[in-house]
């Protein structure tokens, strides 16, 4: 059989949300019952026998991937929020935007040191994000076993926030 090309399942939406970006929506992959299905399963394979206990994920795109992942690998799922979404009390960290910092923030007590943690988002872009989650687990005390994107905007060059040290499985390089 032959394998699926998942990038035929993500459509570039020219100069949205504003002016220059090409915005990569994933919704036609999400609706298709097969190309999901192999997403998970692709995003889900190399962390098999990790060990994996939580998976930590960033509003609201990653979240899709990750529950599934989640139900898949038998681990907790950890949602990472924008400020002032969780109510209970949280550790922060910080990331830069183009025009200023934004924070994302988890629950307190959400990852602790016996966790072994993979991080998901739907795209790696500035890294920023990713960074700002490695850098949650690693304030926990836990352990970072690895990053899972379903694509990564190569030229932006968010692999280099990235500790080259844990492993990162991306299964769509977009080169431009
Ligand atoms: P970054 O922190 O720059 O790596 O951005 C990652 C976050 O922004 C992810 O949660 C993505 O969902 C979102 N994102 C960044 N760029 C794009 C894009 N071109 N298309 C869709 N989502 C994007």
């Amino acid at each position: 059989m032959e394998l699926p090309n998942i990038e035929e399942y993500i459509l570039d939406v020219v100069d949205w949300p504003k002016k220059g970006i090409v915005f990569k929506d994933i919704t036609p992959l999400l609706e298709s019952p097969a190309i999901f299905h192999y997403t998970i399963d692709q995003l889900t394979a190399p962390f098999l026998t990790s060990g994996i206990t939580k998976v930590l994920s960033m509003e609201a795109r990653g979240f899709i991937f990750a529950s599934a992942i989640c139900y898949k690998l038998r681990a907790g799922f950890v949602p990472a929020r924008k400020p002032g979404k969780l109510p209970r009390p949280v550790i922060s960290a910080e990331y830069i935007l183009e025009y200023g910092t934004d924070n994302i923030e988890i629950h307190t007590q959400a990852i602790t040191p016996e966790d072994i943690v993979l991080i998901v988002d739907d795209v790696l872009a500035t890294g920023g994000t990713a960074a700002a989650a490695a850098e949650l687990v690693r304030d926990c005390g836990a352990t970072n076993a690895g990053y899972a994107f379903v694509m990564q905007l190569d030229f932006l060059k968010g692999e280099e926030k990235l500790d080259s040290d844990i492993p990162l499985h991306v299964l769509l390089h977009v080169a431009k």
